[in-house]
């Protein structure tokens, strides 16, 4: 059974175009992993049933933070309008934690591979390494069409960490000077001296993580080696 947690909601905060990272008060004791889901619910679409009242949404935070954030692309849903128009100080009920969509626990680099909002358990993975200062190095390529479209790119850019690493990957703007194509294993080998070594994890459109899961596979990657985490429902 799930446990319940009835939150506030803090501040609705800009990290995109269409996409608003929901800041929430983060319950006393309440526990969790970076990379973690909950089922949220809007507590006034209960009447209207479980399509409309909830979705799985992963943590954009880290639990050494004191706020919990949630970021979601926009869309014509009762459920994200209702959202998006939610005063602050309402409450959302929140279900879980949920997932196993966790750092490992070794010294092997991770490399993080995200499109679109599939970044939001990244940037709490992220935090998480740096807060606790671990040895794991990690590399994220986060892939997005447009500058515009990229959540928590400012965020990313600045955290300056021996052990990070960060390859935006920005395919359809004219006046982008870094990478602009799709990950590839060229691309892969131009970043990542040992591509056997690392453990990969993978987030975004049931689509867009197959195709990355193929690719690596191509690469001779282990299976076992790579983790997933699918944002069905888009
Ligand atoms: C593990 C996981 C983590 C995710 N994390 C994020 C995230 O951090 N940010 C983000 O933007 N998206 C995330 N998603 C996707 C998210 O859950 C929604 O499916 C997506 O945002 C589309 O919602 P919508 O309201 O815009 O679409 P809609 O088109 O309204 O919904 C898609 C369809 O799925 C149904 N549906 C979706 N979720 C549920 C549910 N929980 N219960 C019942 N029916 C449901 C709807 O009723 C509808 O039929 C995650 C998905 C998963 C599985």
């Amino acid at each position: 059974m799930l446990e319940t947690h009835k939150v506030r909601l803090l501040e609705k905060r800009n990290v995109a175009r269409d996409t608003i990272a929901f800041v929430m008060e983060k319950p006393a004791n309440f526990k969790y992993a970076a990379g973690q889901y909950v089922s949220m619910i809007v507590p006034s679409l209960i009447k209207e049933g479980p399509a409309e009242c909830m979705r799985s949404m992963s943590f954009a935070t880290a639990p050494n933070e004191d706020v919990l954030i949630i970021a979601m692309r926009l869309g014509p849903s009762l459920f994200k309008q209702t959202l998006k128009d939610l005063p602050l100080g309402e409450e959302i009920e929140l279900r879980g934690p949920i997932g196993h969509f966790v750092c490992h626990d070794g010294d092997e680099p991770a490399v993080f591979i995200a499109g679109g909002i599939g970044i939001a358990p990244f940037r709490g993975l992220i935090l998480e390494n740096q807060f606790h200062n671990w040895p794991r190095k990690i590399t994220l390529f986060y892939s997005s069409k447009k500058i515009d479209d990229a959540s928590f790119l400012t965020e990313l850019k600045n955290i300056k960490h021996d052990n990070f690493q960060f390859i935006p990957i920005i395919t359809r703007e004219k006046n982008w000077s870094g990478e602009k194509e799709h990950l590839s294993e060229a691309m892969l080998k131009k970043y990542i001296t040992d591509i056997k070594k690392p453990i990969y994890y993978i987030v975004g459109l049931p689509e867009m993580v197959m195709e990355v899961n193929y690719m690596l596979n191509n690469c001779g990657i282990d299976q076992e080696n790579i983790r997933t985490e699918l944002f069905t429902g888009y």
